[in-house]
């Protein structure tokens, strides 16, 4: 564990390299009345990994005669390597959990969890042969939610969480006022939590300090998702942001300029290969070779995720617009008045 901040603490989970299981932050805001932010991984190894870490922080106030007792834990939205750890963690500590009644909706059982991943988003855009989406679906369901989520994540639901937070409301913790908000677009039922005493906000997977943060279907809006990011923008005296995922980040206004004109470049890039293409149009499997030519297909697979999210919101823009022709859908600009 670290101190980040004073009466801040970050203990880091261990993961796997790659995206499937990232190391992950979870935070201890330390005092009367604390709590954790966060629950990662659910697994025997890591919960007991953390909860030593968090006695570590204990015995650190004990020495300092000052008091320390967690009553609660906030999960900043509902994928496997926040939650899964939710249960154990309640258990073993005895503190209450606290959920949005978008997140407790999804993880009150496994099917809801399931249903979480099912959409039509790629199938709107991508007219695969086999229905994908079906597929990816089943495969989740038969081998993914046995290995993935038991096993590797440590998954477990929770029907019944201690309260259920307002998505817009203010909790005191340690007898400060903390601010929780709405931030969806990586997930639909993302929230922050921020001091703006402090100037600290906790981002979850929103704002990493040097990885782009994962938007793909199912469940990712990129438009909701630069919402976000710009309420996040307006928010007075931001001065420290400590992610999910990655280091504490000291400049908040950088990063948060860079990721907005990263997406805007995204955007564009998008809107141009359309533009190339006015005559007769591009497919969204031809825009994702046109940006990544020389990328192995396994690539153009993840890829394809923020593609085609870039391809629902200029649509929803209505900056483009699409034909279907013979089962395919082609893209152009949308005329202009
Ligand atoms: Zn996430």
């Amino acid at each position: 564990m670290k101190e980040v901040y004073p009466g801040i603490f970050l203990i880091k989970e261990k993961g796997t390299s790659g995206a499937i299981k990232p190391p992950e932050n979870i935070y201890v805001l330390a005092g009367s009345d604390g709590i954790i932010f966060d629950a990662g991984y659910g697994t025997k190894k890591v919960v007991k990994h953390l909860i030593t870490e968090i006695k570590k922080v204990e015995e650190l106030y004990k020495k300092q005669n000052k008091e320390f007792k967690l009553t609660r834990i906030i999960v900043s939205h509902c994928h496997p390597d926040h939650f899964s750890g939710l249960k154990r963690i309640r258990e073993t500590l005895g503190i209450k959990v606290y959920l949005t009644k978008k997140s407790a909706e999804i993880i009150k059982d496994k099917q809801s969890f399931i249903k979480s991943f099912e959409t039509d988003a790629y199938k709107d855009y991508l007219r695969v042969r086999k229905n994908i989406t079906r597929r990816i679906i089943n495969v989740l369901r038969n081998v993914g939610s046995k290995l993935f989520y038991q096993r590797i994540y440590g998954v477990s639901y929770i029907d019944d969480p201690e309260d259920i937070l307002d998505e817009n409301t203010e909790i005191s913790i340690n007898e400060d006022i903390w601010k929780i908000f709405p931030s969806p677009g990586h997930a639909i039922d993302h929230i922050s939590l921020y001091s703006e005493e402090k100037g600290i906000l906790f981002s979850g997977d929103n704002i990493l300090r040097s990885i782009t943060t994962w938007l793909g279907p199912p469940n990712c809006d990129i438009a909701d998702y630069i919402n976000s990011i710009e309420t996040i923008q307006k928010l007075p005296n931001l001065k420290l942001i400590l992610a999910a995922h990655g280091s504490p980040i000291e400049h908040p206004k950088e990063r948060i300029a860079e990721i907005l004109s990263h997406r805007k470049a995204r955007e564009r890039q998008v809107l141009n290969i359309i533009y190339d293409n006015s005559d007769n149009g591009i497919s969204p499997k031809d825009i994702v070779k046109a940006i990544y030519p020389k990328d192995s297909r396994f690539l153009h697979q993840v890829a394809r995720g923020w593609i085609v999210l870039t391809l629902k919101m200029l649509e929803g823009k209505n900056l483009i617009k699409r034909q279907e022709k013979k089962k395919k859908i082609l893209f152009f600009p949308a005329e202009k008045d």
